[in-house]
């Protein structure tokens, strides 16, 4: 289809790649809506919507929600009129399979991914961020980093005074089975993205801000080769 100037997004990277801050960053900057997956889950089951009623069966039962039912949330959100100039998706696809039942549901749609971009951080350096980070046992949101920022007294929330703990995510053992399910899950999902020629990349060990510069950078490029298509 000739280019629509969309910006039809995917962030891909290993845990710990800071996915979560750059897709709210480029929510702001381009004023396009983050489709953190778990989140737009939470959000269609408390809409109590026809996908949503779906989802939430298989969440009571603690099962994993299928593809295709993950897939027709993210149409129902694709369809809004918030997400006409573009989307941000965050957490999905995860595998070769459901990036081709996306493509598929996005064509039904008449539309297509514009860009996947991957954000690149070794294996090493996913550790050292993961390993390092504590969590505020009231707050979750309130998250340190031993070495990159420190509460004022270790063990403790600056905030609340709440003891920091190591989150089961968090944990050496869990981020290497994470790191190794992304390996073997997500990674074909790069060659897979790269022979559509779609695929971006990033370098995710600088700091944030020029993390956020390199993918404004691929942005900016995408909407003038799309104009330029016109
Ligand atoms: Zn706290």
């Amino acid at each position: 289809m000739p280019g629509l100037p969309e910006l039809n997004l995917i962030l891909l990277g290993p845990p710990g790649s800071g996915k979560g801050t750059q897709g709210e960053r480029l929510q702001e900057d381009f004023r396009l809506p983050y489709y953190a997956t778990g989140d737009i889950l939470r959000a269609a089951v408390k809409e109590g919507s026809e996908v949503g009623k779906e989802a939430k069966e298989y969440m009571d039962r603690g099962d994993l929600v299928p593809d295709e039912v993950i897939i027709g949330v993210i149409a129902e959100r694709v369809q809004r009129e918030e997400a006409a100039d573009g989307f941000i998706l965050d957490g999905f696809p995860r595998t070769v399979p459901q990036a081709e039942a996306l493509d598929t549901k996005m064509k039904e749609l008449r539309r297509e991914m514009t860009a996947a971009i991957l954000i690149e951080v070794s294996e090493d350096e996913v550790v050292r961020r993961l390993s390092g980070r504590r969590t505020c046992e009231e707050n979750p949101s309130h998250i340190y980093h031993v070495d990159f920022d420190p509460p004022q007294k270790e063990g403790v929330c600056d905030i609340d005074g709440a003891k920091l703990i190591v989150r089961d995510d968090d944990k050496p053992e869990v981020v290497k089975n994470r790191l190794a399910t992304y390996r073997e899950k997500t990674e074909p999902l790069i060659d897979y993205y790269e022979e559509r020629g779609i695929l971006n990349h990033v370098d995710g060990e600088r700091p944030p801000d020029e993390v956020e510069e390199g993918i404004h950078g691929i942005l900016a490029t995408l909407r003038r080769e799309e104009e330029e298509g016109m």
